[in-house]
């Protein structure tokens, strides 16, 4: 099959989050199995910069809208891939994120930015950019491509499109007005399209919404976010019209980076390491240790925190349980950025617990190895999770997972049984309420299995033998492609 990924952000190239990850992984995955993938997303400058002496090929320029718009294309890296890059100086060359200039704000001129990256990936679908490709599936991911599944709904040829849901919460909400100014046409596929059951939202035009009202299919990234967004609390005001689409929509899991993310041959860390000499992971922990906190203990048990620090990942809680977590003979540390009040928050936590608690702000993937690999145990207190990565590298670091029990997390890791030596096959610690007492009396269960070492490496093996490999997830996008192609016949 041919499948063309459209996306907002690609490893190592731009990354805010998990979906660049998945951006980067999912496409290699489906190449391996023998389809043609290639990606298509905004050459923001940052990106232009991090390619440097790697030379694009302008394949296409048009003009939309009074803006000049040409199709870069380059592979991704080590791959035969080949990557689209959409540039627009007027809107994607500026410095800052690729949303906003910082995480808290976004352009104001967003809705004009992803419709034209939208409206290019539809010539490039269409065959109307590059030299006789034309995709089978049109993979969208995210609001930002929420408009593609709109505008190729009455397009012939039409290939077939799936939306994927890698965060409800993040809608792509704009006005009247800047609907308006998008020009879109009036009706779409006999539907009038500022309505609600097009892609009218509470009176905002809603990019996710177009993509799940016009989408041949839309997925979430885990089978429990799937059922959860169904429901009022983690709906987002969606939960009505996902019902409505009943078997349209279903969850397909993530997988992890098995490569990136390997302990056996990791570089960025102090000591490699397997399950059979997981007594060699302790040195990762004194690096850890050494490096952040000045001192080594391998006794001292060591939370780490790798993390966006948003309201969605939790971190609330785990300032609330602090001066109760601070009586346990724990350390935590602590590499995340995002709003800032959480920022402070912790950056305070740190001065009122001097060696007990360490926070590095900013965005480091070295760190993000040396603590996934160096800590005892990952803290992911997330409110909601759509699938989540580190509990998945942790676990295949031996470093054992406490996290809420929602979506991907409840998933993919498997709950100890609550003080008892008979641990199966469990994997790491879940609690089931959004509450602090709820994450303390997860960390005093998490406390009891690591004062018995046995047990404990039973836990972080049992953990390290999961199977988080791409490929079965990738088997599952290309079953669900390949239904929809059937279905159109
Ligand atoms: P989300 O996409 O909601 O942020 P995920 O768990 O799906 O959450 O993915 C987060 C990804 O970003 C992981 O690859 C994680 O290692 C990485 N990450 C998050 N924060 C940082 C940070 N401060 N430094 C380095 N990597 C980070």
């Amino acid at each position: 099959m041919k499948i063309l990924f459209a996306c907002s952000e690609l490893y190592p190239l731009i990354k805010t989050g998990g979906l660049a990850d998945v951006a980067y992984n999912l496409p290699l995955a489906l190449s391996r199995l023998g389809h043609q993938v290639r990606i298509v997303l905004p050459a923001y400058r940052s990106l232009l910069n991090e390619l440097g002496h790697l030379r694009a090929v302008v394949a296409f320029s048009t003009r939309i809208d009074g803006y000049r718009l040409s199709l870069l294309k380059i592979n991704l890296e080590n791959t035969a891939i080949p990557v689209y890059l959409i540039d627009c100086p007027e809107l994607f060359d500026r410095s800052g994120g690729p949303y906003g200039e910082d995480r808290e704000h976004g352009w104001p001129d967003n809705a004009k930015r992803f419709a034209l990256f939208c409206r290019m990936v539809t010539l490039i679908a269409m065959d109307q950019a590059d030299q006789s490709w034309q995709p089978d599936i049109v993979h969208c991911n995210d609001w930002h491509t929420g408009l593609v599944p709109l505008l190729l709904a009455t397009a012939k040829p039409r290939p077939r499109t799936l939306f994927t849901i890698h965060n409800l919460a993040y809608q792509g909400l704009f006005d009247e007005e800047e609907f308006k100014a998008l020009k879109l046409p009036e009706m779409v596929d006999g539907k009038r399209l500022w309505d609600y059951r097009a892609v009218e939202f509470y009176g905002q035009m809603s990019f996710m919404k177009a993509a799940i009202v016009f989408s041949d299919a839309v997925n979430t990234v885990s089978a429990g976010y799937a059922r959860e967004v169904l429901t009022e609390q983690f709906g987002c005001g969606l939960e009505g019209l996902l019902q409505s689409i009943g078997p349209r929509f279903s969850g397909i899991a993530n997988g992890i980076d098995n490569r990136l993310w390997d302990p056996g041959n990791d570089q960025l860390i102090d000591t490699v390491y397997g399950t059979s000499s997981l007594h060699r992971k302790v040195f990762n922990k004194l690096a850890l240790q050494e490096a952040f906190f000045h001192a080594r203990n391998s006794e001292r048990l060591v939370l780490g925190v790798v993390s966006r620090l948003t309201p969605q990942k939790g971190f609330d809680l785990l300032l609330e349980a602090l001066p109760l977590i601070m009586q346990m003979p724990v350390d935590i540390l602590l590499l995340g950025s995002g709003d800032q009040k959480l920022e402070k928050a912790f950056k305070q936590a740190a001065l009122k617990y001097p060696s007990r608690i360490e926070v590095k702000l900013g965005y480091d993937e070295k760190i993000a190895h040396l603590v996934i690999a160096g800590a005892d145990a990952l803290l992911i207190p997330s409110r909601y999770e759509p699938c989540g990565l580190t509990q998945m590298y942790a676990q295949r670091y031996g470093t054992i997972p406490v996290a809420q029990g929602v979506g991907g997390l409840a998933d993919t890791i498997i709950d100890i049984p609550p003080f008892s030596e008979d641990i199966a096959d469990a994997t790491g610690v879940l609690f089931w309420q959004y509450s602090s007492s709820a994450l303390v009396e997860a960390l005093q269960r998490l406390e009891f299995v690591y004062s018995n070492r046995l047990l404990w490496r039973d836990l972080q093996r049992a953990g390290m033998c999961e199977d988080f490999s791409w490929e079965s997830s990738a088997k599952e996008y290309a079953q669900l492609y390949k239904s929809l192609l059937v279905a159109q016949r």
